[in-house]
């Protein structure tokens, strides 16, 4: 396609940025939205026949999927793992019958598999975990599929049908510097979709951690998602600007603009390329420039991350989210293949430790069919370690597990959500009278520490005699926030003053630091990634830091830049002072010449321009 600057109105999205850096070229509109699939009844005598032609497209979806893996590069092990993903999800059995059982109430194919579609997404929609979301945005791209390899065995009448339905595999035919500016793209189009040809991608869809996102971060394409009239007011060939750090997107820029964004997408590559290369393939120590030295572990949520963060320069695992491997089941998960799967994580990373949370469920991780309700107030309802009391086996079967697994690694216990020091002593107790029965059995198996989260301001006031209990703590800030705060972490529409700098979240922060003289501390929460609260959390104390593993290069760049007596007296002013807001200026002043570019490279804006992007520093 040759471009030419069509004339056109300048005109500026703003959507969620996705990362990977800057981008100008042209677009290329590569769907319109999706319109309703073709819905009928069917009659008792046809409804074999639906359901056959539903097995021989979900046959087809696999046979896709199975191609698209064909074509990737061996070094691609999150594309590998998204899309065994999506085939294990088309091979799901409970799906099917789920299905089969909307066609079997006189649903055709097509609809039966929205219907199904829908009603497994609105149980994930309350969910604020990432994961979730994600597999929310999955089953959506699973169900397009499936719904046009449905329409491509639809009868010639009906052809004006199979033409409005999206289509799953996008044009691969893209010219050198255009944009794909699509309505939405699944974590498998992209993985051919995105070749190197493409400078940008822009969806009207999705979200931050999705797994498309997963694959554009990963091959550096600038992204914006959630744009939502892209695809309404973009022509082919318009020229664009996306900037995946910001979330802005510039149809028609001017000269200026353009300018200023190539030389933003030169920085930003040169920069983030010496970054990574610099960190990942060293094992040095991290330490800051007056010499003290930091611990950096990974937030996981699956063992296959386990492996992946290995080849970081990491102490370990931090968090391991194991209430993950749960949901992502939607069945108990008995004894032995929980042992199985934390075996593998704690083989993969050992010798370095990794940290098992026993199941953070409830509130907003509710598995289906749990035998718990979620209460009229979820955050404040059954949740967490709460659970041990009500469900037993659930904990002991977990329990076990982890006692097992501790004989492949340098496996560690942690308690989520602690409140009450009797919880503390009675997990302790269940503990041992697990390890006692798996003696009796003669299964092999290890003790190991037992470490607590400090979550709620109940736990962070009572740290000393909850240090004086475990072997290690670690701060969970995103609760601690909504807890101090009371700002539900679901609830965007208070999202904003859901504070990390808030003066009442630091001074919990100082009472954990000085409680714990004696006992490992860590943060594992949002804070310990976040730019702009980082250097606090260090001037309060902290020197272990478990954070999400995208964000570990830069944390640990942010760390070598910091002195760390300039960072306490940060903290130290920053203690007595009233709001969020003044904090943050207070680093931003303080800092801005240590940080500066940093900040930029991660979209941080300066405090007196600041609308909103980044809610949780202000
Ligand atoms: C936290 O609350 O900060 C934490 C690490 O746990 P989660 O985000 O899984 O609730
Ligand atoms: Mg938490």
């Amino acid at each position: 396609m040759t471009h030419h600057r069509a004339n056109g109105c300048r005109q500026v999205e703003q959507g969620t940025a996705v990362g990977g850096g800057v981008a100008c070229g042209y677009a290329r509109v590569l769907e319109r939205r999706a319109r309703r699939e073709p819905r009928r009844r069917v009659s008792p005598q046809d409804r074999d026949q639906e359901k056959k032609r539903l097995c021989a497209a979900v046959e087809q979806c696999k046979k896709q999927l199975q191609e698209t893996k064909e074509t990737i590069d061996a070094g691609e092990t999150d594309a590998a793992s998204i899309l065994d993903a999506h085939l294990l999800m088309l091979d799901d059995q409970a799906f099917a019958t789920q299905i089969n059982a909307c066609i079997d109430e006189g649903r055709n194919a097509e609809w039966a598999v929205r219907h199904t579609i829908d009603q497994l997404k609105a149980q994930l929609s309350t969910a604020e975990a990432a994961y979730l979301k994600q597999r929310a945005e999955d089953l959506e791209h699973i169900a397009t599929r499936v719904i046009h390899a449905l329409s491509e065995t639809l009868q010639p009448e009906e052809s004006r049908v199979r033409a409005d339905l999206p289509k799953p595999t996008p044009s691969t035919d893209m010219a050198p510097g255009e944009i794909l500016v699509a309505w939405d793209l699944s974590a498998a189009d992209a993985i051919t979709a995105l070749s190197p040809a493409v400078r940008g991608l822009v969806l009207a869809q999705g979200s931050n951690q999705s797994h498309t996102a997963i694959i554009a971060r990963a091959r550096q394409i600038p992204a914006v998602f959630g744009v939502p009239n892209i695809v309404h007011r973009t022509k082919n060939g318009a020229p664009l600007i996306v900037d995946g750090l910001t979330g802005s997107v510039v149809v028609h820029p001017t000269d200026a603009e353009q300018c200023d964004a190539q030389s933003k997408s030169e920085r930003y590559r040169s920069f983030s390329t010496s970054l990574n290369s610099r960190l990942r393939c060293t094992n040095d120590d991290i330490r800051s420039v007056d010499g003290t030295t930091f611990e950096f572990s990974a937030n996981i949520d699956t063992p296959e991350e386990a492996r992946q963060v290995a080849a970081m320069n990491v102490r370990g695992i931090g968090l391991f989210r194991t209430e993950f491997l749960y949901l992502s089941k939607r069945k108990k998960l008995d004894e032995d293949t929980q042992t199985a799967a934390y075996s593998d994580a704690a083989a993969a990373i050992a010798p370095h430790p990794i940290v098992f949370r026993t199941f953070d469920l409830g509130a907003d991780k509710l598995p289906t069919g749990a035998p718990i309700s979620a209460g009229s107030n979820p955050a404040l309802g059954l949740r967490a370690i709460r659970l041990a009391n009500v469900e037993p086996e659930l904990f002991r079967t977990q329990l076990r597990a982890i006692l097992r697994a501790a004989v492949h690694g340098n496996a560690r216990i942690m308690l989520p959500l602690v409140t009450r020091l009797d919880e503390v002593i009675t997990a302790k107790t269940t503990i041992e009278s697990c390890c006692a029965e798996l003696e009796r059995e003669g299964l092999s198996f290890r003790r190991i520490p037992i470490g607590a989260m400090i979550e709620v301001p109940s736990a962070a006031l009572l740290s000393r005699e909850i240090a004086a209990q475990v072997d290690f703590l670690s701060i969970g800030t995103n609760d601690l926030v909504q807890y101090t705060l009371a700002v539900d972490r679901n609830d965007p529409q208070v999202a904003h003053l859901a504070t990390l700098l808030h003066p009442a979240v630091l001074r919990l922060l100082e009472i954990c630091a000085k409680a714990s003289e004696d006992t490992d501390i860590s943060i594992c929460g949002d804070m310990a990634g976040d730019p702009v609260a980082l250097p606090v959390a260090v001037g309060l104390g902290f020197q272990s830091l478990s954070i999400a593993p995208r964000l570990i290069p830069f944390a640990q760049e942010t760390v070598r830049r910091l002195d760390v007596a300039e960072a306490q007296s940060i903290a130290k002013t920053a203690l007595a002072m009233s709001s969020a807001a003044e904090v943050r200026t207070l680093v931003w002043r303080r800092l801005h010449n240590r940080l500066g570019d940093l900040w930029r490279e991660q979209g941080v804006r300066s405090p007196q321009f600041d609308n909103g992007n980044r809610a949780s520093t202000q």
